[in-house]
């Protein structure tokens, strides 16, 4: 469905970004993972070039700084000739109550969430409008959309996720470029593996499905928004959440 593409997937050593380099990948992209963590990397990379023949790169490069994203953009077009989809994955949380967050927990959700989906943006983005065709796809959060205690950094980086994805997908239409954000419920991966038995019991019982999701429920979006077939959306944001948020 997608051979020949290539995609600069963020934060792809594990999680839901190394499900949806693997997906894209099995679907005949070429991927330039980007990690801070370049062992980790290298490793899902080699799984997944052993398991689909395609190339899957591994790129060291931190999203919150432009610099280190541009040089990580010039090595994968180097290796793979061209980014046809940018993932804008990587992200952390930082939790506390408002009366208790530091500066420090504030400022590096929103430079890693939210600067570091418009530095990947910014970077790949001339690429597109010379080649008349692009995808962005930023995972954003059903946070971003409801709020949550404990989170207001990275529900406020959510959200600018959302107001960004809606801007670019606005001022890139003309050019063959769709813009989209994908809100995922709780996914099971490392970011969820911290909450506790209790927390995990309760967040369930708002979850109609009656389960955390899967990170291909998310990486199977990503194919579909990356498909020619969903070349009329744009600016939306498509919930994965097993109905805990309608
Ligand atoms: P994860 O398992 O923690 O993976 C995140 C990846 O991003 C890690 O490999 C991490 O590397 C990388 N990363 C962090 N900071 C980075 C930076 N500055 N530059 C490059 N890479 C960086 O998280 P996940 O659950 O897969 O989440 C992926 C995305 O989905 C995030 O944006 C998250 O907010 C969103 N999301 C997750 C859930 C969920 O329930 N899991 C729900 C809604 C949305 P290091 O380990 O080296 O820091």
């Amino acid at each position: 469905m997608l051979s020949g593409r290539v995609a600069f997937i963020t934060g792809a050593s594990r999680g839901i970004g190394r499900a949806i380099a693997r997906t894209l990948s099995k679907a005949g992209t070429d991927i330039a993972g980007i990690d801070l963590n370049l062992d980790e990397l290298k490793s899902a990379m080699k799984m997944i070039e052993d398991d689909t023949g395609r190339k899957a790169i591994a790129v060291q490069a931190d999203v919150a700084d432009p610099a280190s994203v541009a040089k990580g953009v010039e090595e994968a077009i180097k290796v793979l000739g061209r980014i046809d989809i940018l993932v804008n994955n990587a992200g952390i949380t930082r939790d506390n109550i408002l009366l208790r967050m530091k500066d420090e927990e504030w400022d590096r959700v929103i430079k890693i969430n939210l600067t570091g989906t418009f530095n990947c943006t910014k970077a790949v983005i001339k690429g597109m409008v010379k080649n008349r065709s692009g995808r962005i796809i930023s995972i954003a959060s059903v946070v971003g959309a409801m709020g949550n205690v404990g989170q207001a950094n990275y529900a406020a980086s959510k959200a600018g996720i959302i107001g960004f994805t809606k801007s670019i997908a606005r001022e890139y239409a003309n050019r063959g470029i769709t813009a989209n954000a994908i809100a995922p419920g709780f996914i099971e991966t490392h970011m969820t593996k911290a909450l506790s038995e209790e927390v995990r019991d309760v967040l369930i019982k708002h979850i109609p499905m009656g389960r955390l999701g899967m990170p291909e429920d998310v990486a199977h979006v990503v194919e579909f928004l990356a498909s020619d077939e969903a070349v009329y959306i744009t600016g939306q944001v498509i919930h994965v959440n097993g109905g805990m948020y309608m």
